[in-house]
């Protein structure tokens, strides 16, 4: 027992190995520590948040300045994890927002840029027209575009990072569900049907399933559907990486937004709604995601027909996957002082993947030092408390 000989399964658990739980894996491995993940499916699956095949990163960040020095932490961390892995997983393609000049996508990276003196073209519309009329750009709208943005793999993302975990020495449970954890100040503990796991301390990354395994967070998280489709381009050539880049493309009430990449399989490009009127439907990650239907079709090709010129609106393939949304859309990152020896990883909200990495290190980070450096106090897991 723990509480007289001090013996652990493991100095760290990691609840949960989708994208901040791999990444958490490795840079605990990475620290010399001995650490156990544990995964109800195998890693890499399509069940949770972190599949569809490709994932936004960009610098100048819409959604707040604080956020500009996690995501450069976590671009240098893609590239150490591509170094260790000798897999490629962030593809360089500068990102372009569109939207009118108050919109959340324009105003948001410019202020973004401006903090942290980051290089940005603004295009006016006629500029936006001449060099991308991939966009059925209306008058008024402007283009944000930078080049330090691109896109993840997700999927090689996550079992890349289990993958070098596991040659640095950390063990992984797969196809092992968590039945409940255990907060305690020195020796939390983490279920399985079949055994109890004793640890230093516990990462819980269990994306949409949080709420449920860890109820106090269950005010501060909701889990809604989001579909991701791919349209067969008229010339894929005007839609390859080299020329075009990722994108996003709303309006000023920020109800319209959606985002985009390359064509990067010489056929289609790939789109999401992220706001849209009638997408916010709650999904319970326990029963899967619900399959799209001709609804998520019809509601694509409206969007889709009315944003871009060489497109065919009709989506060939659509894909379910779902958001952890916070009331504020800012994420859940640290402990709780009611759930002692447990840090908690949450409410991605839709725009997580990309932090992964820095996310992963700063797990660590609490896990190993009891504390972090890096700007995470907009994250407190008690605000909505
Ligand atoms: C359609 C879509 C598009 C997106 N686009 C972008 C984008 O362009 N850029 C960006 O930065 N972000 C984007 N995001 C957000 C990003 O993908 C997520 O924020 C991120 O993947 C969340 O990772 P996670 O580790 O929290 O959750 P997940 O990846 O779902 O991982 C949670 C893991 O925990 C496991 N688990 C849960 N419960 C248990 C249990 N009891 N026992 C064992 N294991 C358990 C699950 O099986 C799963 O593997 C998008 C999300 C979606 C859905």
């Amino acid at each position: 027992m723990p509480g007289t000989s001090e013996r652990v399964d493991a100095d760290v658990i990691v609840v949960g190995l989708g994208a901040m739980g791999s990444q958490t894996l490795w840079r605990l491995a990475e620290r010399g520590a001995d650490v156990l993940g544990v995964e109800q499916f195998t890693p890499g699956h399509a069940r949770g948040a972190s599949h569809g095949e490709s994932r936004i990163i960009r610098s100048a960040y819409a959604e707040g300045t604080a956020y500009v020095p996690l995501v450069q932490e976590a671009w240098r961390l893609w590239r150490e994890l591509e170094e260790a892995s000798g897999q490629g997983l962030l593809e360089a393609t500068g990102a372009l927002m569109v939207g009118p000049a108050e919109s959340s996508l324009i105003a948001g990276p410019l202020a973004s840029a401006r903090a942290w003196e980051l290089e940005y073209e603004l295009l006016d519309t006629a500029r936006l027209r001449a060099r991308y009329p991939h966009f059925a750009a209306r008058e008024g709208l402007l283009g944000f575009h930078e080049r330090r943005a691109g896109y993840l793999r997700p999927e090689a993302a996550v079992t890349a990072a289990v993958a070098a975990a596991e040659a640095r020495g950390a063990r992984v449970a797969r196809e092992t569900a968590v039945t409940g954890i255990v907060p305690d100040p020195r020796f939390p503990r983490v279920l399985t049907a079949g055994r109890s796991y004793t640890a230093r301390h516990v990462v819980v990354a269990a994306g949409g399933w949080l709420p449920r395994l860890v109820p106090a967070t269950a005010s501060s998280i909701s889990v809604e559907r989001r579909v991701m489709g791919w349209f067969r381009a008229d010339d894929p050539s005007a839609f390859a990486p080299e020329r075009f880049p990722v994108f996003a493309h709303g309006d000023a009430s920020g109800e319209h937004d959606l985002y985009g990449f390359p064509c990067v399989d010489g056929e289609t490009v790939k789109i999401g709604l992220h706001t849209w009127p009638g997408i916010e439907e709650p999904a319970d990650p326990a029963r899967g995601h619900r399959p799209p239907d001709r609804a998520d079709a019809e509601r694509f090709a409206a969007a889709v027909g009315d944003t871009f010129t060489g497109l065919d609106p009709w989506p060939v393939r659509m894909v379910a996957c779902s958001y952890a949304l916070t009331p504020d859309r800012h994420f859940l990152v640290g402990p709780r002082k009611d759930l002692p020896g447990l840090t908690l990883l949450g409410g991605f909200s839709g725009h997580g993947f990309k932090f992964a990495s820095v996310i992963g290190e700063i797990a660590a980070q609490f896990a190993t030092d009891g504390g972090t450096a890096l700007p995470v106090s907009a994250f407190d897991p008690h605000r909505f408390d």
